[in-house]
């Protein structure tokens, strides 16, 4: 008998450094990593067991692997769901958790500001399916309720919203989604499985790219879809990534075990970082304004503080006074914080949204979305605050 509590009870840091870990009789401390792509067996009547199921056997890493399964069950612990898949991208997440679902004349509806690719698949690789789709302002409740006042198959939202930050309320959309039939998607990425848990607000299926937080140390890549719906995980999900194949490849899988260890050491200290510069830059007369769910200037900073564990996430956007040259000149004057168009990283990372995640869009469709010229996307880094705040200052000075 243990003496110890269940791991569901442990705290964040607990379940983040201990979660799923599995030793093999060896005893290693470390989380072995089973590069291997098949398994054998004891005899052909275990080959047969484990492929009816009557067996619990790994058959083949398409499947499953053990390392996999490691980092799926520590992520499900750290989310407080039922089933998790592992899967190589954000993106695979984000497909597989839509494409499994919909077929031929279903709807979707879904929030318009949404990370670039999500975007793309709902509306333009859907529709080619003979998918309907329609986007609404995702803080607009009364928005979604005329859309879902019409029969939907999924809803699919993300909240801090990519750059701008606006929030959207997980709950009313929920509730709004179900008496629709629709089940709700969440692409957590930006809040972090650590300060937000849309399972517990009501939403259905939660999806990560892990490539940002999860790693949190720009190495790799990778995605998961998390679920307390039995049936979508087993019959819907399951068959989907199994037969078309993105599934995590167990040496990424393994590198994100290693980054999950550090999460909340890392993403505290991020968020910590990013309301202190988001204040600084407040101060700044160069800056005409700051997006940040942290601030009290921030219109939906209760929402926020409510959905968020009290935390306003790791990125802060901002408007530089002077329009795409002003904005170029501050990013190009940086010393220390680099420009890349990733997020959630140790390293603090710049990048202008409306030339390059944002660029694809119409003009009309960037200032729908609130992408001006002058925008700039931060994401926060674990370095010094006072060397991110004076790598700032002499930029935009
Ligand atoms: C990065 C990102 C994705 C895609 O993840 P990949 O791992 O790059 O495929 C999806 N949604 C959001 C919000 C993201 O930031």
């Amino acid at each position: 008998m243990s003496k110890t509590s269940s791991p569901a009870d442990w705290q964040a840091a607990t379940k983040l450094v201990r979660g799923g870990l599995e030793r093999t009789p060896y005893g290693e401390i470390c989380e072995a990593l089973f590069l291997t792509q098949a398994y054998a067996y004891d005899s052909a009547e275990q080959a047969e067991r484990s492929f009816t199921g009557e067996e619990d056997h790994y058959v083949y890493s398409r499947y499953g692997n053990p390392t996999v399964t490691m980092f799926e069950n520590r992520l499900a612990l750290l989310e407080g769901a039922e089933h998790c898949i592992g899967l190589a991208s954000g993106m695979a997440a984000a497909f597989c958790a839509l494409a499994c679902q919909v077929k031929a004349g279903d709807r979707v509806v879904a929030a318009t500001a949404l990370f670039g690719a999500c975007y793309h698949i709902i509306a333009n690789i859907l529709p080619n399916w003979g998918v309907t789709v329609e986007f609404v302002d995702g803080t607009d409740l009364g928005a979604w309720e005329r859309a879902l006042s019409t029969p939907a198959k999924a809803v699919f939202l993300e909240t801090p919203s990519n750059p701008t930050l606006d929030i959207i309320d997980i709950r009313a959309v929920a509730d709004l989604a179900h008496k629709a039939g629709a089940k709700l998607v969440v692409d957590n990425v930006f809040a972090t499985p650590l300060l937000q848990k849309p399972l517990a607000l009501g939403a259905d299926i939660v999806t990560y790219s892990a490539t940002k937080h999860i790693d949190g140390q720009g190495r790799t890549l990778g995605g998961a879809v998390l679920s307390n719906d039995a049936h979508f995980m087993e019959k819907q999900l399951t068959p989907f990534y199994r037969n078309t194949g993105p599934s995590l490849s167990p040496f990424n899988a393994w590198i994100l075990l290693k980054g999950m260890e550090t999460l909340e050491l890392r993403v505290l200290r991020q968020c910590d970082n990013a309301l202190d510069i988001a204040r600084f830059l407040e101060g700044r007369g160069e800056v005409s304004r700051v997006m940040y769910p942290g601030l009290d200037s921030h219109p939906q900073k209760d929402l926020a503080m409510a959905q968020m564990s009290g935390r306003g996430g790791t990125v802060v956007s901002f408007e530089v006074k002077g329009g795409r040259e002003a904005a170029f000149k501050t990013i190009n004057a940086l010393g220390i914080i680099d420009i890349a168009n990733n997020l959630g990283d140790v390293k603090s990372l710049i990048t202008h949204p409306a030339t390059t995640t944002h660029q694809r869009l119409k003009p009309e469709e960037r200032a729908a979305m609130g992408i001006s010229d002058s925008l700039v996307r931060l994401s926060v880094g674990i370095e010094d605050v006072r060397d991110l705040t004076a790598d700032l200052a002499q930029a935009l000075a």
